[in-house]
């Protein structure tokens, strides 16, 4: 029994904060129906994104809108704000938070008051100062960056394929993509599968006219998969003529020419950016204990350490890894970890507000799946080693079986079944990014300039 009104924050809707807000729903259920308990959702999108599927999007084998589960459909219990909380005074236990609202009337943000704080919002991308890379570097972690990238590369094959220019198209035709974690490697994998594909309907584009080429500043990648399965991987992106460069990094990528530190030059209209995340900076804009990364630091108990009333999971969060040999070390920012401390995150609150004891949170991970294109892939699981088709197929069924909702695994399922029976979708749908550009034509404006020279 909670013994008095409690508002709980939650800030962010990806998979800490969905999940969290799904299990206080289900475990509060008679609170929440007696307004005892008010759970409020800040998230910019009204969507949580299955990022595991981002890659899959790119290559069109998953429609966008079944990579994303609606949070107001799954959270219907919970106030769910579409906004972005700017800073956090967790001392008056004030959040303050731009929302759509507050954008559209060009009023300042607004503060709302918690009694308990759940801290998720993630991570973004970690870039270096490359020069050029601000100006014409594509992130790779959100929906709108996997579908704005196929759209990209499947418009830079009809540049090529119209140009007279030589120049133009074997610029067209080169995409660099730096970092070889999973993110970068499986959009490399999926992407050149695709346009590999999509050149049997170009009548002057064949797959060897494609450079397609994976920079790591390391010695290895998919360090997810182990050091056998990485090997692997890079012999079979090698054997589709991927050029993998390790212990390689970009320095340049001005004037559109990626320059890397082995000396070699790349005219290039593609650099995709996937070398690492770090936390939000959201986090620094709190009054709230922070480690020499940036990421809270928390208690095994998913508290926030040095305070009460603060939890927090996932990349933003620095939790002791219980099961390490080692002692020290923190959980891995991925989603095997995001999901399972959700669940713990959302019962030790309601622990905490029934007076009980809190869990702690251990979980040894048992391994990654990673598909390199359709029908390819590489995984170790529970020490097993997989490649090729098999590591495919169980890349596929393990991804179906987490995707979360009925729903959503319901609508996968059937978008793979259909996609065995007909062609490979090549189509680029870029002209969405800019709806108004027809009309603008003919009411007689200007059609509007892309300044990244997309198209
Ligand atoms: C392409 C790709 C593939 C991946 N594949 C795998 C995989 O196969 N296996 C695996 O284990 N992991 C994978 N990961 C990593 C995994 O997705 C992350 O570790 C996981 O999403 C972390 O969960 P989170 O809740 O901490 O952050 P997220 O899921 O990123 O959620 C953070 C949320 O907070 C919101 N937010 C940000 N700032 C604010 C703010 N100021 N106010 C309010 N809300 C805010 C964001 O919009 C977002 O909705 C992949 C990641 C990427 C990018």
């Amino acid at each position: 029994m909670v013994k008095e009104r409690t508002r709980i924050l939650i800030v962010g809707g990806g998979y800490v904060g969905m999940y969290t807000a799904l299990r206080l729903q289900r475990q509060l259920k008679p609170e929440l129906k007696r307004g005892d308990v008010e759970i409020t959702v800040v998230s910019p999108a009204p969507y949580m994104t299955y990022q595991p599927f981002l890659p899959e999007a790119a290559a069109g084998s998953i429609s966008p809108r079944h990579v994303v589960v609606p949070l107001r459909r799954v959270l219907d219990q919970c106030k769910v704000v579409i906004g972005e909380a700017k800073s956090i005074d967790h001392v008056k236990r004030t959040a303050t938070l731009t929302t759509l609202a507050t954008e559209d009337e060009g009023a300042g943000a607004e503060q709302i008051t918690y009694d308990e704080l759940v801290l998720a919002p993630g991570s973004i991308s970690r870039t270096l100062p490359v020069p050029g890379l601000a100006d014409y570097g594509i992130g790779f972690k959100t929906l709108e960056e996997a579908i704005g990238l196929r759209n990209h590369v499947i418009e830079q094959m009809d540049i090529a394929s119209s140009t007279r220019d030589p120049a133009i198209r074997d610029a067209a035709l080169t995409f660099v993509f730096v970092g070889g974690g999973y993110a970068g490697v499986e959009a490399l994998g999926e992407l050149e599968d695709m346009a590999r594909y999509a050149t049997r309907y170009y009548h002057n584009v064949r797959p060897e006219d494609m450079k397609w080429i994976l920079v790591e500043a390391s010695g290895r990648i998919l360090p997810e998969v182990g050091e056998e399965m990485g090997k692997y991987t890079v012999t079979e992106l090698r054997r589709r003529n991927i050029d993998v460069r390790l212990e390689t990094r970009l320095e340049s990528c001005a004037d559109r020419v990626a320059v890397l530190s082995d000396g070699a030059r790349f005219p290039t209209r593609t650099v995709v950016w996937t070398a690492g995340v770090k936390p939000n900076p959201i986090l620094a804009a709190t009054d709230l204990r922070l480690n020499e990364r940036g990421r809270l630091k928390c208690t095994a108990q998913l508290t926030v350490d040095g305070t009460t009333h603060a939890w927090a999971a996932g990349d933003a969060a620095a939790v002791p890894d219980v099961t390490a040999e080692e002692p020290g070390k923190d959980t891995a920012p991925n989603a095997q970890h995001a999901v399972r401390q959700a669940k713990v995150l959302g019962d030790n609150i309601v622990h905490s507000l029934r007076g009980e004891p809190l869990e702690t949170y251990g979980h040894k991970c048992v391994g990654s799946v990673a598909s390199l294109g359709l029908h390819k892939g590489v995984a170790q699981v529970y020490g097993r080693k997989l490649k090729g088709y098999p590591a495919w197929f169980m890349h596929r069924v393990y991804h179906l079986s987490r995707v979360p909702t009925f729903n959503r695994k319901a609508r996968v399922l059937a978008e793979w079944t259909l996609a065995g029976l007909f062609k490979r979708e090549i189509v680029s749908l870029g002209s969405l990014e800019h709806p108004r550009a027809e009309f603008e034509l003919a009411a007689g404006g200007k059609p509007p300039h892309d300044p990244k020279g997309s198209s």
